[in-house]
């Protein structure tokens, strides 16, 4: 067993992981930076330090103060959550050159993930189908975007090579757009992780997010635990998921998770971990990527399945052998995740501010992991998540309505978040078939000004 573990993390993960540690029986350390002194995570860890300023590069990120925090402490294990430092493997190593464990893979794992070309190319030698794309370690060059894209023909999606959270993406439909957003596209990944290398894939039309989740130990053995469906998304990223995804055969699910496990497994995983699939409307399924790390989504799956993700990646993580074997994992009824975000429902700009009045739902199957209070502050230089609603039920109709009746019951006060925009997802006749892709809440959306490519007579377009 760990005898003290660091939680380098704020907000709903770092309020996670301390209550499955508490279970365990691990004393726990929470970091904090000067603006999250008065942050609920805080209060609940058996310790808490702070690590420097609000800015998240001078605190959550800030790896020599972590580490002399461990060390000082004498924690000997560090879970990163999600976010910041989690997929990062200058991390993980430094971790393990200090003598600490680091709950989650090995940093030449992260690293190999992290890099997008090169996990797609290892990915197709081994026969996990990927889309069409720009070949070799990635684009730089506008001019060879533009050869990449005469092979790929439209619409295709830029990406960054060190891509995550949605940024450094567009969409492009025509030379045009590409000569206009590949530079922007590429001054979005510079600014956000150090990057200029891009590549391009064929953008797929009403595809579904379909992701599975990955468990596995330090002896080879590696199980899925299913999938989750996580197409409904703003600008890519993730804002209400659900499990089972409501269209998946059996036969389907097979295929899949067979695939997901020969992904994870081909690169020796270990951990949990989760394999990102784009599911095309004629029942076709490609990898796009792999994260590595514990996801904001992991709830659902949670829920279904009975298995404590955490609690699971601590255990794994101190060398203990998956509990469970393929045909053990068993999936009762339907879980939704809604995101609740601190951001004006109507242009989604952050809604930072004091929480003046707080009641979270409760009832069967209703699972609030929120770090909201009344009298809370929420700052405003951190992810605007501040709480998940999960709800789980018999089945899927029963488990919209829940999550319905939940939202409905949830008060909030004092800032601004995104339950109107669930309960309209929610309220939504194709949703509630189960009918929607990746595209579904571009119908919220206002129209997006088109960029018209140039007429060019003579040429077809
Ligand atoms: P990130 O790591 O930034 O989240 P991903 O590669 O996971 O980027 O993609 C995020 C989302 O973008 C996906 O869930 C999906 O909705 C959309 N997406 C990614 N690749 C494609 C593609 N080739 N075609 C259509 N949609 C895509």
């Amino acid at each position: 067993m760990f005898k003290k573990l660091l939680v380098a993390n704020r907000g709903t993960i770092a309020i996670r992981i301390i209550r499955a540690c508490r279970e365990l029986g691990i004393p726990t350390i929470a970091i904090y930076s000067t603006a999250d002194k008065d942050a609920l995570h805080v209060k609940m860890a058996d310790e808490s330090v702070c690590i420097g300023p609000a800015a998240a590069e001078d605190s959550y990120l800030n790896i020599p103060a972590i580490i002399s925090t461990v060390l000082t402490y004498g924690a000997d294990a560090v879970h990163p959550g999600y976010g910041f430092l989690s997929e990062n493997g200058d991390f993980a190593e430094a971790c393990r050159r200090s003598g600490v464990n680091f709950v989650g893979p090995a940093a030449r794992h992260i690293r190999l993930m992290g890099d997008k070309p090169r996990a797609r190319r290892i990915m197709a030698r081994h026969g996990v189908p990927v889309l069409p794309g720009s070949e070799g370690k990635g684009v730089v060059e506008l001019r060879d975007a533009q050869a990449s894209a005469r092979k790929l023909g439209y619409p295709i999606l830029i990406k960054a090579a060190a891509g995550g959270g949605g940024k450094g993406m567009r969409i492009v439909r025509n030379d045009t757009e590409l000569a206009r957003f590949f530079p922007l596209a590429r001054a979005e990944s510079e600014a956000a992780f150090g990057s200029r290398t891009m590549y391009l894939e064929k953008y797929l039309e009403r595809a579904r997010h379909v992701e599975f989740q990955i468990l596995a130990d330090n002896y080879r053995n590696l199980i899925h635990l299913g999938e989750r469906d996580c197409s409904i998304q703003r600008r890519h990223q993730k804002v209400l998921e659900e499990a089972p995804c409501p269209v998946l055969t059996p036969k389907l699910r097979e295929r899949m998770g067979k695939a997901a496990v020969r992904a994870a497994k081909v690169v020796g995983y270990s951990n949990v971990g989760t394999i990102e699939f784009l599911l095309a409307p004629d029942g076709e399924f490609y990898f796009i990527e792999m994260n590595t790390r514990i996801q904001v989504e992991h709830g659902v799956t949670e829920m279904v399945t009975g298995i404590d993700l955490v609690k699971e990646s601590i255990r794994l993580a101190m060398g203990e052998k998956l509990r469970f074997t393929q045909r053990q994992v068993t999936y009762s009824g339907a879980a939704i995740e809604c995101r609740v975000y601190a951001e004006d429902p109507d242009t989604h700009l952050p809604s930072p501010g004091v929480v003046t009045n707080h009641h979270q739902p409760g009832g069967l199957g209703v699972r609030v992991e929120t770090a909201l209070y009344d009298g809370y502050q929420v700052p405003v230089h951190y992810d605007p998540l501040v709480a998940k609603l999960i709800v789980h039920a018999e089945n899927r109709a029963l488990a919209v309505a829940r999550a319905k009746a939940a939202l409905r019951e949830y008060v909030i006060d004092g800032i601004r978040t995104n339950i109107p925009l669930h309960l309209r997802i929610l309220a939504d006749a194709d949703f509630q078939r189960g009918d929607y892709g990746t595209d579904f809440l571009r119908r919220f959306e206002p129209a997006p000004v088109p960029v018209e490519a140039p007429r060019v007579a003579g040429r077809a377009s």
